[in-house]
């Protein structure tokens, strides 16, 4: 199958992309390893995206899901292996299923949550650690649990944990969130939530499922165990960038280089959201470059088919 634009991944950015590229009339297919939706959809309020006062972020990726297949885009759920951009100018994208070809590609691939690299974290994962409070908060009814960082994302959802456990701790490594300082306010609020400072997780431990977490005191040294029943690690996030390697230059933490029109060292090569080095990862930053990948591929195709 030959395509005007690839996009791989599709999160808000490659979406976003997608509603741009086929409203042109480009023919365009957006190849999603698992469903439409990137993190977000795992996101359980969104209430700083322009224009929607708060919506899940399932909800929002839905709407925008429905939005790019309403203008052509041909959505397919697949493992992109490998691509190539080889001498008929085309891209050679090689998934689980078939290779297809396209003018352009748009990376939209995303990252995932890192992960802590300590004893205990691979061996009980599911049996009491999550990178996900949406998908497994519900399971800890009534429990106590800790959540592991000090960012957006490990403050709201302890926050979004308090609807569901008697108690929270949250870790972090410092005395200061990085969080924004609303959402600061809400977690210091909140009579579930204790904080927990200048701390380091030193190993998850249990038998069947956790029960509790050695801790250190980055500053006294002091070590200790804290009782629990759940731990939810949310340490900041890793780009999936490992299928454009060989085609793009790649930041020391591994994010894909782009210029200002979302472009990378490869002629018709993209790449949007959260994939892409930058300072800020936002839903409606992912959306912006979407649309201004998208503007400027429709731009490639023109001058160089
Ligand atoms: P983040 O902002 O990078 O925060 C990661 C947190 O984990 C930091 O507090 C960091 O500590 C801590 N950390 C990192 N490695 C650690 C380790 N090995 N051990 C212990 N702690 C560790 O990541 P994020 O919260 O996932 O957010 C990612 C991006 O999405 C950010 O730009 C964020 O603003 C954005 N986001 C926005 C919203 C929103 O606007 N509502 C919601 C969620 C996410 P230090 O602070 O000491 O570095």
């Amino acid at each position: 199958m030959e395509y005007d634009v690839a996009i791989i991944g599709g999160g808000p950015g490659g979406l976003t992309a997608g509603i741009y590229t086929s409203r042109s009339r480009l023919k365009t297919v957006l190849i999603e390893k698992l469903s439409p939706g990137g993190q977000i959809a795992l996101t359980h309020c969104i209430e700083n995206y322009p224009g929607v006062e708060s919506m899940s972020g399932y909800d929002l990726s839905s709407v925008m899901e429905k939005q790019a297949r309403h203008f052509g885009t041909e959505i397919r759920i697949d493992e992109v292996l490998n691509i190539e951009k080889k001498d008929d100018n085309f891209f050679h994208i090689t998934s689980s299923k078939e290779t297809i070809k396209a003018k352009a590609v748009i990376a939209a691939t995303g990252a995932k949550p890192r992960k802590l690299d300590i004893p205990g974290e691979l061996a009980f994962l599911s049996r009491g650690v999550s990178y996900c409070a949406v998908c497994d908060g519900a399971f800890f009814r009534n429990k106590t649990v800790a959540v592991i960082g000090g960012g957006n994302t490990a403050v709201e959802e302890a926050m979004y944990l308090t609807k569901f456990v008697s108690k929270v701790y949250v870790i972090h490594r410092r005395d200061e969130l990085r969080s924004v300082k609303i959402i600061q306010e809400r977690a210091f609020a909140n009579e579930k939530i204790e904080f927990i400072w200048d701390t380091i997780v030193t190993e998850i431990r249990g038998e069947k499922t956790v029960n509790n977490l050695s801790l250190k005191n980055k500053k006294t040294g002091d070590e200790k165990l804290l009782p629990l029943d759940g731990v939810f690690v949310y340490v900041g996030m890793e780009p999936a960038s490992g299928i454009f390697k060989d085609l793009v230059d790649l930041s020391k933490s591994g994010f894909i280089v782009t210029d200002m029109n979302m472009h990378t060292k490869t002629p018709g090569l993209f790449a949007v959201g959260d994939l892409r080095d930058k300072n800020i990862w936002q839903v409606s930053v992912a959306v912006g470059d979407g649309s201004i990948a998208a503007i400027n591929a429709e731009k490639y195709i023109t001058e160089n088919f």
